[in-house]
Order: structure tokens, then sequence, then C-alpha cells
């Protein structure tokens, strides 16, 4: 039998099945080849933080600030409970000179629209009464976020299923098939699917897939490493990154070595998440007992409470870290129909509805409506 798609999309995470739920509510013929079960990359590995203050300003923030408000109405139009909770972010500051970074940023957030202050002594303990006294103050964001990953991802992929797209899990992209100088097609073990538009959703295995085609992506896989608790009391509402882990995502100059900053959430059912690590360690998906360490330490620090509180396991995945630290979405003209919707990096759960309805324009209409990467040649402003 002949497989003939109008898109094919490569990569069953986040990136890819919101893609796959956007274009197909468009009414377009989708099929989504994931090389082993949905979820498996990094959107199976992650924290869920929608978060603003993280974002660089500019294109990152306006794209996250979008995403943040498409997010609110998400559990009601996937039809599915998301997990998501609006209790806000905090940035934990300690010391005077993050002190004087968080005021700065968050006069910036306000600059930029988003609704942030900065918030000391009994103010912290009125939103986060169980963090350490001994922090020099907070930056407090409202309309920040949290939401379950994999529910997320698995609403995404129900749903595009629901409005007809076909996603096929154990299926691997082995190429991308062009004829003059336009996409015609994937070739897969499965035999070859015929399509007029390829989206490259692999995450930090984007760069393989389109280095055949000359295309050179600047993605490489950046380790995070997490800590999972058992469920516990209510202790934290509001998410807490550290001023540590948003400086290192703000910073242009790319650390090669391992980063530790704090990034922590107590779920709805109670457990905490507690991480993290930034690290270039290639496609090495173990955690290491001294990071781990290292990570609790912090923890600790920050949220004394945890003492009494059981690790139950940890795990590691893999972020698709771009190096100009922003996503590449993109249509190219060479070859034609090629989308480009990879490197992500820290930020795929925050910025994946974006996303999927840019790539929906990308795919549908050649274009979208912000400015959307580095080599993006479609800028042109029109509603996403
Ligand atoms: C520890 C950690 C914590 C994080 N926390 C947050 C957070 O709080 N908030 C936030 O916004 N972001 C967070 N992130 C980042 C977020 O998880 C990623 O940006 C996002 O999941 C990337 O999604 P993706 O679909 O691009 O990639 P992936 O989820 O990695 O999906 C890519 C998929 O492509 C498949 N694939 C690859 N090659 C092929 C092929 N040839 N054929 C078929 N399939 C293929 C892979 O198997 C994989 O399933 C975190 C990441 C990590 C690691």
């Amino acid at each position: 039998m002949k497989k003939i798609a109008d898109v094919v999309i490569v990569g069953g995470g986040l990136i890819g099945c919101a893609s796959a739920y956007y274009l197909a509510r468009r009414g377009m013929g989708v099929v989504l080849l994931e090389r082993g079960q949905v979820g498996e990359g990094a959107s199976g590995a992650c924290e869920g933080f929608i978060s603003l203050q993280s974002k660089r300003p500019g294109r990152p923030l306006e794209m996250a600030r979008r995403s943040a408000e498409m997010y609110a109405g998400l559990s009601a139009e996937l039809d599915a409970d998301i997990e998501y909770d609006a209790w806000g972010g905090l940035t934990v500051l300690e010391g005077e000179d993050e002190l004087r970074e968080g005021a700065a940023l968050a006069e910036r957030l306000q600059g930029a629209g988003v609704e942030a202050e900065l918030l000391q002594g009994r103010d912290v303990r009125q939103i986060a009464p169980a963090l350490t006294e001994r922090l020099a103050g907070v930056v407090y964001c409202p309309s920040e976020a949290r939401v379950d990953p994999l529910r997320l991802l698995f609403a995404f992929a129900d749903a595009a299923r629901r409005h007809g797209a076909d996603i096929r899990p154990g299926v691997a992209v082995e190429g991308i098939l062009c004829e003059g100088g336009r996409v015609t097609g994937v070739r897969t073990a499965c035999g070859t699917w015929s399509c007029g538009c390829v989206v490259n959703a692999a995450g930090a295995w984007a760069p393989q897939l389109v280095a055949p085609l000359g295309v050179h992506l600047p993605i490489r896989p950046r380790r995070g490493q997490v800590i999972v608790t058992e469920r516990a009391p209510e202790l934290l509402r509001p998410f807490l990154l550290s001023a540590s882990y948003i400086s290192a995502k703000l910073t242009p100059a790319v650390g090669s070595g391992r980063i530790i900053a704090a990034a922590i959430a107590q779920t709805r059912t109670g457990n905490f998440l507690i991480g993290g690590t930034r690290e270039f360690v290639g496609e090495d998906v173990n955690n290491s007992p001294e990071a781990l360490r290292e990570i609790m330490a912090h923890a600790l620090r920050l949220l004394p409470g945890l003492g009494g509180v059981s690790l139950v396991r940890a795990f590691a995945g893999l972020r698709p870290h771009s190096d100009s630290g922003e996503p590449i979405l993109s249509r190219l003209s060479a070859p034609d129909g090629l989308i480009l919707a990879a490197g992500h990096g820290g930020d795929g759960v925050a910025l994946a509805p974006v996303t999927g309805r840019i790539v929906a324009s990308l795919v549908s209409q050649g274009s979208c409506g912000m400015p959307v990467s580095p080599c993006d040649n479609h800028a042109t402003e029109m509603q996403i």
C-alpha cells in the first residue's frame, strides 16, 4: 500500500506532538513517526515549568508569553487534565549581588508587560513560608505555571489523533527524500512515505536527520538531572528557580562545564521534583552521584523542610540545546518543504503550544506571525 501524507513529522516529543495537533486541527493529513515510544526523549524526562522569568528579552520572551496565554485554555481545548497549575514562580536571590540582579530582572519583566515583583522578608514568607529566611529576596511572577509534561504530550497526541493524525511509534526515519530541490518524502525501515512537507522535530537528534541534505543545525544534547521525592504534605506552591539557573540560561557564553542550579517544584500529588544540572556529556543519560549530592545540598539550603522527605528516584534527560540559546523554527527554501522545529533547550514545555501553532502556519502558509529563527526568511507579521 502506498503511504502518502500532506506532512510527515519526525519525532514524538512535545514539539512533534504539539505540531501534529495544530496541523491536524487545520485539516492537514499528518503522519508522525517516532523511532521509540512517544515521550521517549527530553519530553519524558523534564520538569514542566512554564517559566517567563528565564526567557531572554525579545523573541524568546514574546513566544513564552504567547504560549503562556495559550496554556490557560489548553486543558479544556484538548479535553484532558494536563495538571496545569497556575501557582506562580519564584526566582530566589541569595546575597546582595543576586538581589541587585533580581531587581533588574523584575524591572525588565515589568517593562515587557509581565507581572513581576521583587519581594523581601515577610512578603516572601507569605508566598512561600517554607523557604529559608536567609534569602535576600525573590522575584515573584504570579502568571507562571506548571504542567505535567507527559500528560500534556499524550493530550496533544490524543487530540491530534481525534483530528485524524496518524501517530506511529517504533518507526525511525532513516532519511529525507528530495527531488528537484523539493522534499518528496521520508525513508524508513517500514517503507517510504510520500509527502510535500517534513517537520524535523527530532529534538537533540535533529542535526543528524538533515546533515545529509547539507543543512547544519547547531544543536547539541545537554543533560539535565532531576531527583524525585516521595509524596509530602504541602511545603511549596510556586515553583522556584535559583538566580544561577536564570543567569545560566540568559548568559550567551555557553559554559562547557557542569552547571548546578536549583529548579524545584512540588507537584499536585505532593512529590517534589528537584533539579538540576546543565551538562554537555554527549548522549549519556545516567545520573551521577556527585551531581545528585550537589543538587540536594543546594535544595536543602533553600528549602530546609526537604530534610524530612525521602528520595525515591532520579532521572536524566537530554535538552536539545541550540548554540544561539533560541529554538530553530524555520521553513527552508532549499530544500523546499523542510520545516525545522528543534533546539528548544530547557524551554520546550513552556514553548510547545506556540511552537505547534507556528509550525502549522509555516506548513500551511509558509510564514507565521512572528520572526521565528535566525535563518528564517518568512518573518512577516500575521496572526498565528
Ligand atoms: C531535566 C530536564 C528538565 C527540563 N525542564 C523543563 C521545564 O521545566 N520547562 C521547559 O519548558 N522545558 C524543560 N525542559 C526542556 C524540554 O524538556 C525540552 O525542550 C523538550 O522536551 C524538547 O522537546 P522535543 O520534542 O524537541 O524533543 P524530544 O522530547 O527529545 O523528542 C524528540 C524525539 O525525536 C525522536 N527521534 C529522534 N530521531 C528520530 C528519527 N530519526 N526518527 C524518528 N524519531 C526520531 C526521539 O526518539 C525523541 O522521542 C527540560 C529538559 C530536561 C532534560
